[in-house]
């Protein structure tokens, strides 16, 4: 293999009984968007319905049929708007749809459509949802159309920003939506993210939780402690040279290497994932040993410096891990997102759950 990624089953569970527990036990819904970050949503969503979390949540209606088709038997949850074809597609197959204007719950009655409605509602992340002083209207439609209302949410927008600004700004998204669901009886009533869960635990507000990206133990750009790495990214050396006088390495010519220096070629590239902005800091390991990645990162390449010190004993060949949740917690790349980086893994790097 050139390129893979490593899956931790054990330590998944871990982390996700773990995040149940500091939710209280209230139900959660495994958001599997996006592949489930890059990782398999087919594969995901079986091992959380091995723990029996039966709820999913995706980013549109193809990600739900994709599982469906795949045998995946539970409910769904579009997390995101879909557009009214899409509504449509949704309903025959039983999959509960977000709806965040007045206009699609109008589509919905005209055309007879009656799919699980869950209103999403705009507390301050300013994408998607009603407005708040929206939301009643929205919910006397539902009520008097006998629309299928059986829930209601908000997305917080900075749960992992840390500052007393930020953890105001989410205190108060809480509180709108608190004020909202005052009096409400709806089966689903969910706002907390897996940041949500970890750092605003004591303000969990309804009967539900969205987790996502906690289960890898991020919830922020770094790992949280208490919580297990899941997945590790690894490739192999595929070519090693010392150079006998200074060189330019890679395209651009923005590294030099000095003469009688040793770099490795490894056969992973920002077509796999590894950003470009990596080589800014970035480094791989050989047996615990850090390789600084030097040069631009190509599309299916990266070189990196050999250490004087394992030149004898690094070969072609050797597995070299590329990342893991204590690289990403050493590494000071402000442009690294948790998210992305999982999510932007690509479609060579090959899945391995163990
Ligand atoms: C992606 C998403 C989540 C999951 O967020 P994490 O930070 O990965 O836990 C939850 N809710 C909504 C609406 C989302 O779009």
């Amino acid at each position: 293999m050139r390129a893979w990624v490593e899956i931790y089953k054990e330590n998944l569970i871990y982390n996700i009984l773990k995040l149940k527990e500091i939710a209280k036990n209230r139900e959660v819904l495994g958001v599997v968007k996006a592949n489930a970050y890059g990782l398999g949503s087919v594969e995901i969503a079986k091992i959380l319905q091995s723990i029996n979390i039966n709820f999913f949540g995706v980013a549109n209606v193809e990600e739900a049929i994709e599982l469906q088709e795949a045998g995946i038997n539970g409910n769904f949850l579009i997390l995101g708007r879909s557009f009214n074809e899409e509504l449509v597609e949704a309903t025959k197959r039983n999959i509960h749809v977000a709806i965040s204007s007045l206009d699609q719950l109008i589509f919905l009655k005209e055309n007879n459509l009656n799919p699980q409605i869950h209103i999403k509602v705009d507390t301050g992340m300013t994408r998607l949802g009603f407005d708040v002083d929206k939301v009643e209207e929205a919910i006397n439609f539902c009520r008097e159309n006998n629309l299928n209302l059986v829930g209601i949410f908000s997305h917080l927008s900075d749960t992992d920003g840390l500052t007393e600004e930020t953890k105001k700004f989410t205190l108060e998204q809480i509180e709108k939506f608190k004020q909202i669901i005052n009096n409400l009886d709806l089966k689903y009533i969910h706002i907390s993210n897996s940041a949500g869960i970890t750092n605003f635990s004591d303000e969990i507000v309804g009967n539900l939780v969205r987790l996502g990206i906690g289960m890898y133990s991020f919830t922020g750009n770094k790992k949280t402690p208490y919580l297990k790495n899941v997945y590790t990214l690894k490739s192999r050396i595929l070519f090693l040279k010392e150079i006998h006088h200074e060189s330019f390495v890679s395209y651009g010519r923005h590294y030099k290497l000095p003469a009688n220096e040793t770099y490795a070629v490894i056969p992973i590239g920002y077509a796999d994932g590894l950003k470009k902005y990596l080589t800014k800091g970035g480094y791989v390991l050989w047996k615990g040993i850090k390789c600084e990645i030097i040069g631009n990162i190509c599309m299916d390449m990266t070189m990196i410096k050999i250490p004087k010190e394992i030149i004898n004993s690094i070969k072609i060949g050797d597995e070299v891990t590329v990342m893991d949740a204590d690289i990403i917690n050493d590494l000071n790349i402000d442009e690294f997102c948790a998210w992305e980086f999982m999510s932007g893994l690509g479609k060579r790097v090959k899945r391995i759950f163990i």
